[in-house]
């Protein structure tokens, strides 16, 4: 197939027409077969120096809409919920880790000295230099511990809660 830009002689229309071969345009010019689409002159030639062969560009075919495939390319508004896998903790596995943790708490208070409600009091005064590092342990309020963070002092609540010395008897 072969595309050619033709123009009516009459009112200067031009358009496009198809033809099997460029013999096939002369033939059918030739015969009068071709017509203006617009205002229906026979007397219709080239509009411009058409390839003698081969296809033309998409350029030619932007007034033909109607062959545009409307795709929806839009997704299907499933959303994009993230897949979290979840597992189901082994209860077992669970206790072992609790287990550990305590365990670890354990070892890290060995080496801790409890303060009691001083706790506030004995970690500023580390934190400043009053008194020397040594990792304590006690009690003091949320608000206390919340000072104490803001002020840049490492503190953490314990994992697990403690019977606090001297609270035995
Ligand atoms: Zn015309």
């Amino acid at each position: 197939m072969i595309v050619f830009d033709l123009r009516c002689q009459h009112g200067g229309h031009v358009f496009e027409a198809w033809f099997g071969s460029s013999a096939d345009y002369e033939s059918q010019q030739q015969r009068g077969l071709l017509s203006c689409p617009i205002c229906g002159d026979t007397v219709i030639e080239k509009a411009v120096m058409a390839p003698a062969i081969g296809p033309k560009g998409n350029q030619s075919r932007e007034h033909t809409p109607s062959q545009q495939a409307h795709e929806s390319t839009a997704p299907s508004g499933g959303g994009t919920a993230p897949s979290v896998p979840m597992t189901a903790l082994d209860p077992q596995a669970v206790k072992s880790m609790l287990n550990a943790l305590a365990t670890a708490q354990a070892e890290a208070l060995k080496s801790s000295t409890w303060v009691g409600k001083d706790f506030a009091d004995q970690a500023r005064a580390m934190h400043e230099g009053d008194i020397d590092q040594q990792p304590i342990h006690g009690q003091t309020s949320l608000d206390e511990a919340r000072e104490l963070i803001e002020e840049g002092i490492g503190v953490m609540p314990l994992p697990f809660p403690i019977r606090p010395p001297g609270m035995d008897n």
